[in-house]
């Protein structure tokens, strides 16, 4: 039986090439035992594919070695199996590969049901479905009345976010990159507006929207309409970061900070401000006091003599000159 796959031989630079692949015909070797032999039918395409291409160690899965079959999910069809746990017939999802036959274990795939079309499997009931549904109902926790914005949102996860989030009852601004695909948005999704980023204003397009501030928003692009989406949020607000794609054919490091951590290492960031807790003073007395008097903090003062030298000292916070808590002596005890 004959075999095609796709190895990545090199890694890619900027946009990805077709010479950083190189296609190997073979054949087959007799299917071993506790395996089944598996006709792939469908294989996703996945904005991730560019990290696991690259050569970096500092993410949540390995680097595809190189002159290996590239990774890929893909579903199929269960030809040949010599494991009782898979079935001649039974349809299997899982990281197949670029390849048109997989020889697998039970454990590397999910057999599933046939009652949907196949290549449901590739979008709804695929990553797209499952990143949607947990990225906006478990990390967004959404609630009926509130109001998200969705970038990437004509894409396979964006749509899905879009169309769940009303089905939640949320009023839903979605950002895409064409009029066609705004179009799309609000006249066959439901979306209730949708910007082109391309020619939009998008920061006074949602405030425009959401003039309160968005209660959600769900990030698969970055860069300016990250920014737009960050000027409009409420106090309080969730930001649901899924995927930073207008990052990752860089070739140098952005200006700002690189935010892709947050994904790969699945970062909580959080902003807070210490006067909404001021009512837990007595508390923060109380534990702090104790590790003081046992020396186990310690703390030094940086006093200027009189209030008039306040006006200059303030900038040795900004120099880095002070050397200790920043504090001016007004007047004797
Ligand atoms: P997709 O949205 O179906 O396709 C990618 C879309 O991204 C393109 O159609 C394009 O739409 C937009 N895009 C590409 N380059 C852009 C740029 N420079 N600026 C703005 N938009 C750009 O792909 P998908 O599979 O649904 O993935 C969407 C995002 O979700 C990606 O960031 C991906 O990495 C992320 N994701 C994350 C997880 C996770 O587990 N965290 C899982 C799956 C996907 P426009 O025409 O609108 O520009």
């Amino acid at each position: 039986m004959k075999n095609s796959r796709i190895l990545l031989v090199k890694r890619p630079v900027g946009m990805i090439a077709p010479t950083d692949f190189e296609k190997r015909e073979e054949t087959l070797p007799e299917l071993e035992e506790g395996k089944a032999r598996v006709r792939v039918t469908y294989l996703s395409l996945d904005p991730a594919m560019r990290g696991w291409m690259s050569a970096d160690e500092n993410s949540y899965v390995p680097p595809i070695p190189l002159g290996s079959t590239m990774r890929g999910l893909a579903v199929g069809i269960v030809e040949e199996t010599k494991t009782s746990e898979l079935n001649k017939g039974d349809w299997v999802a899982g990281f197949l590969g670029w390849t048109t036959f997989a020889d697998v274990s039970a454990a590397d795939v999910n057999v599933v049901p046939q009652m949907v079309p196949m290549d449901a499997y590739m979008g709804i009931l695929g990553l797209a479905g499952a990143t949607a549904y947990y990225g906006l109902m478990e990390v967004g926790k959404p609630q009926e009345g509130q109001t998200i914005c969705i970038t990437g949102a004509a894409g396979s996860v964006g749509s899905l976010v879009g169309q769940l989030a009303k089905a939640h009852g949320l009023r839903v601004i979605g950002i895409a990159g064409s009029d066609e695909k705004c179009k799309w948005l609000t006249e066959e999704l439901g979306f209730d507006a949708a910007l082109n980023y391309k020619t939009d204003d998008l920061e006074a397009g949602i405030r425009e929207f959401a003039p309160d501030g968005l209660d959600l928003h769900f990030e698969n692009v970055g860069g300016a309409p990250l920014q737009a989406a960050l000027n409009n949020m409420k106090a309080h607000a969730t930001i649901i970061m899924c995927g930073l794609i207008s990052t990752y054919n860089a070739t140098e490091a952005p200006a700002g900070p690189e935010l892709s951590a947050i994904i790969k290492k699945r970062l909580t960031v959080q902003g807070f401000v210490m006067t909404d807790h001021l009512h837990r003073f007595g508390e923060f007395f109380e534990k702090l006091g104790a590790y003081m008097m046992k020396g186990q903090l310690k703390y030094r003062l940086d006093v200027v003599e009189g209030l008039e030298n306040a006006p200059v000292a303030i900038n040795r916070l900004f120099e880095g000159t002070n050397t200790g808590k920043l504090t001016v002596k007004v007047s004797d005890l």
